[in-house]
């Protein structure tokens, strides 16, 4: 979809992302804001959660594995990207150390052992 303007004020506000601050850009708290149901308990990738204790990407590991998730077997392509990782689910030691951090209420240290088993 092509976004659309009716006036020149409107394309200014659309440019003014431009100009905006990391934070004015962190996307994290308005999806934090919005419905619970609509959320919660899924991986946005926004890495709040960093950092790991270990070094996981904890994003990237979830993106991978959603991919995963959304088809019936593991593509190959996907695979080569996850074990490229420095880090990834098996290195986990479930400190849960990063949970506090998600706005979204995702169990990492559960979703890294449903992970190292789906990679299996
Ligand atoms: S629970 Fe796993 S992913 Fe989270 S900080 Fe600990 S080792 Fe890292
Ligand atoms: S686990 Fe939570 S904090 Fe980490 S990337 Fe996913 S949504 Fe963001």
């Amino acid at each position: 979809m092509l976004a659309g303007y009716k006036s020149v004020q409107e394309a200014m506000e659309a440019l003014a992302y431009e100009d905006a601050t990391p934070d004015q850009l962190d996307y994290a708290s308005v999806l934090a804001g919005a419905p619970a149901h609509a959320y919660y308990g899924k991986c946005t990738y926004c890495g709040h959660c960093q950092p790991c204790v270990v070094g996981i990407d904890i994003a990237t590991v979830n993106k991978f594995a959603d991919l995963v998730l959304a088809q019936s077997e593991v593509p190959q392509s996907v695979r080569e990207h996850y074990l490229a990782l420095d880090k990834n689910a098996v290195d986990c030691i479930h400190c849960e150390s990063c949970e506090p951090n998600c706005p979204f209420g995702v169990r990492i240290s559960e979703r890294m052992a449903q992970t190292e088993e789906l990679f299996a």
